[in-house]
């Protein structure tokens, strides 16, 4: 018996990985949009072979009567849900009855162009069209992966998929197998650690029941570690999300210290346009002042000379005014040379005294 997983958008096994119950194989898909997102499951009994020799790992059903789908594929129902906890819903159910060229079940099988009794389940997560696309797809049985499809193409309306070979054909037809090994290791084991020929204590049956036992044992660990499994793949989903929400977290962070940055810039900026405008201020002030107020080295040069000349000026008159009064004072004592000349200081002193009384 197999089980094939269709339309899926990931696949994350390859041919030759067990897998186990429960163990997340793949994600609901859209087959390569061919589709709305659901995972078909069928389980069929066996595959025809091609010309070439290598199974069909696609053939289908189209124009099969009820009865030869039968033969071919087993009931799905006894499985659980591929979709597990998100199934919501079927859409077509095991032999439903559809007609894939007029996409209705209103045309008769007879007169339909590709009349189809469905040989599987097409399972659906909740919502409707594609909303439960990339839903995680589960091995609804024990088995090894001995074919799948990954690429983008069509594969004949099937997409992407994986076919397992279900444990139950390998347990029948290895069973002998599978016990003797198993039987032979405790043997060996047991005659070193305890020094007991196990065989030769045991009847063939016991030794057969025990290896049995061993087996439903390992099986059991096997369904525990497939639980342990699928919650170890949800506690890292929900890690992956925390690391995601956390790198959000921190990049909104760094917008708001970047925000602050910014405003500080701005802050900043504003202030040194204060000063700026307020040394410019200044600045006019002192070029006004200075206009109104400075002088410049020519004018200085013209003032200074003229202040020069004002003076020598005003010592020519002084003492031209002295020099007049002392020849005044020697003409007045008859030629005396001695009067005018004790005149003239005098005269001079006086001179200077009335050009300063004059100037103020
Ligand atoms: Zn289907």
């Amino acid at each position: 018996m197999y089980t094939r997983y269709a339309h899926l958008n990931h696949v994350y096994v390859k041919v030759g990985d067990r897998v186990l119950v429960g163990q997340k194989i793949g994600t609901n898909g859209t087959a390569n949009g061919q589709w709305y997102a659901h995972t078909h499951r069928d389980h069929p009994r066996r595959f025809p072979t091609l010309a070439n020799g290598q199974k069909n790992w696609n053939f289908y059903c189209i124009g099969w009567s009820k009865q030869k789908v039968q033969e071919w594929f087993a009931d799905p129902r006894k499985y659980p849900k591929a979709l597990g906890k998100g199934f919501d819903h079927l859409g077509l159910g095991w032999l439903q009855y559809w007609d894939y060229a007029s996409n209705s079940n209103r045309i008769p099988f007879a007169r339909a162009k590709a009349p189809c009794f469905h040989p599987g389940l097409d399972e659906n997560g909740k919502g409707a069209g594609n909303a439960d696309y990339d839903a995680p797809v589960y091995c609804v049985k024990s088995g090894t992966v001995i074919h799948t499809y990954t690429g983008r193409g069509s594969n004949g309306k099937w997409g992407r998929m994986i076919v397992v070979q279900e444990d139950d054909e390998n347990v029948k037809s290895n069973k002998k197998d599978m016990t003797q090994p198993l039987i032979t290791e405790l043997r060996t084991t047991l005659k070193h650690l305890l020094g007991v020929d196990f065989g030769a204590k045991l009847s063939e049956g016991e030794q057969k029941n025990i290896a049995r036992m061993l087996t439903e044992k390992i099986d059991a660990l096997n369904g525990k570690i497939a639980v342990v499994t699928r919650e170890r793949d949800k506690v890292s989903e929900q890690a992956d999300a925390l690391e995601r929400a956390l790198k959000n977290a921190q990049k909104k962070d760094e917008t708001q210290s970047l925000h602050i940055s910014l405003s500080e810039c701005q802050k900043l900026n504003r202030s040194l346009s204060d000063e700026i405008a307020s040394l410019t201020a200044k600045l006019k002030h002192m070029q006004r002042t200075q206009k109104e107020q400075g002088i410049t080295p020519e004018q200085a040069v013209a003032l200074i000379t003229a202040k020069d000349w004002r003076r020598a000026g005003w010592t020519l008159v002084n003492f031209a005014m002295a020099a007049t009064v002392a020849y005044l004072s020697y003409l007045a004592t008859d030629q005396n040379v001695a009067i005018a000349a004790a005149v003239l200081p005098v005269a001079q002193t006086l001179a200077q005294y009335v050009t300063k009384k004059v100037n103020r």
